[in-house]
């Protein structure tokens, strides 16, 4: 700032300089214009320079801005990339030449393998919906089924813009079973309801009719529909307990296990000596487990009553608690009964599957106490498996979880 100061106006020196005292005023004016001029030159420079630097600012901020967009947008990227690989779905996009522009992990999985374009897409009848949803702009749904392995894909393409079209595949095939299991288990309830409803009509009417002529065939016919009411409230009381369980068993009861057998054999003492079958309990130690009291009776009782009902006069059934350290608690029914034929073990916990349907029937069975006890085991974290002999008897094993 020093150097800018400028030096006073010498008026003397000026004046040895100057032209003669007449032009003074002139010279005088001359340099006040020239001082004005030198004034306004500096502030110009100095506005010039300030709107340099509020230029370099306004630059400075537009590329952070810049960089801030682009870290965003990259940012933008990565998420969408990681929610299409992680995606469920596969995800197919062909462009307007049908060539493929994109497509995730869950594709390949689900088509086995990523198409290059359209011509390379199976099975056929997608090729055919992607160049309709091209020309026509409509979204089209459509359920496919694959073979090896066997799977049913739900399949949404839809318009893209500019040609392109985009592909959504979900794998629909356990819905589509949960679906069919579902639609057997409402036809085979109403069966297995229909058929005792449809004879306690049969059996009222006759009941009518002889009611007044024949009071010993009426006395018969009463048992009858007795029965027949006893085994369909069985059927819904099965029903009801079958889809509780299935919501799952509330585990909040700590359960001494020996006691509840006991209390189950006590219960079963007289149907065993009706059956002429001797009943036995060996649950020499304390065990609990953590669980729901209820649902642990249902199933033990539900064990002894098949055991019984499917043993002959002079047979045994026993059942016994153990609790072994590192390998949790085992409950096992065992029997001397007529036993099952091996390639039925698989399927005795399905709802409804019975090996003897007539046997099960005449016993008072439901075809439900197996998939109940199934359910519970399940629900408690433990398992049921089923050692069989055909016509040596059978023996049925519950693990358990020990106490935490
Ligand atoms: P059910 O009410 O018919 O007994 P379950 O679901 O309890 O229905 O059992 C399914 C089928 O498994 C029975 O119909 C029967 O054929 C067979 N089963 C179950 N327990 C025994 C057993 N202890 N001995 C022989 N067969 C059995």
């Amino acid at each position: 700032m020093n150097g800018e100061r400028r030096a006073p106006i010498d008026v003397n020196a000026l004046r040895t300089l100057s032209p003669p005292m007449d032009s003074e005023p002139i010279v005088l004016v001359a340099l006040l214009v020239a001082v004005a001029c030198a004034i306004g030159a500096v502030g110009a420079a100095f506005t010039a320079r300030r709107r340099l630097r509020h230029a370099e600012d306004e630059a400075a901020r537009s590329v952070e801005e810049l960089a801030r967009r682009e870290a965003s947008t990259r940012e933008e990227r990565a998420v969408q990339d990681l929610i299409l690989r992680s995606m469920q779905e596969g995800v197919l996009l062909f462009d307007a030449a049908h060539d493929t522009a994109f497509a995730n992990a869950a594709l390949e999985r689900h088509l086995g393998a990523e198409p290059a374009s359209v011509s390379q897409l199976y099975p056929v009848d997608l090729r055919e919906a992607v160049r309709r949803v091209a020309a026509e702009g409509t979204t089209i749904t459509m359920e496919i089924e694959r073979t090896l392995p066997d799977r049913w894909l739900r399949v949404t393409a839809t318009p893209a813009g500019e040609g392109a079209v985009l592909l959504v595949v979900t794998d629909v095939t356990d819905a589509r079973r949960t679906d069919a299991v579902r639609r057997d288990f409402v036809a085979n309830a109403s069966h297995e309801l229909k058929t005792p409803a449809a004879s306690i009509q049969a059996v009222a009417e006759t009941l009518r009719s002889v009611v007044d002529t024949d009071p010993e065939a009426a006395h018969r016919f009463a048992a009858q529909l007795e029965r027949e009411a006893l085994r369909l409230s069985r059927i819904v009381a099965d029903l009801l307990d079958l889809s509780r369980l299935e919501t799952g068993s509330e585990l909040e009861d700590r359960v001494r296990l020996d006691a509840l057998v006991r209390e189950e054999v006590e219960r079963s003492n007289d149907r065993a000596r009706e059956g002429g079958v001797s009943l036995s309990v060996d649950a020499p130690n304390s065990v609990t487990v953590t669980g729901s009291a209820r649902d642990l009776s249902l199933l033990v009782r539900n064990l002894i009553d098949n055991a019984i009902r499917y043993t002959k006069p002079g047979g045994s059934v026993e059942v016994s608690v153990t609790h072994a350290p590192g390998t949790g608690i085992s409950l096992v029914v065992r029997d001397t009964g007529v036993g099952i034929p091996r390639r039925e073990l698989d399927r005795i916990f399905e709802r409804f599957y019975r090996v003897d349907r007539a046997r099960s029937r005449e016993t008072g069975g439901t075809g439900l106490g197996l998939a109940i006890v199934r359910h519970v085991a399940e629900n408690h974290g433990g398992s049921v498996e089923v050692r069989s002999e055909l016509g040596a008897g059978s023996s049925f094993t519950v693990h358990l979880p020990a106490l935490a």
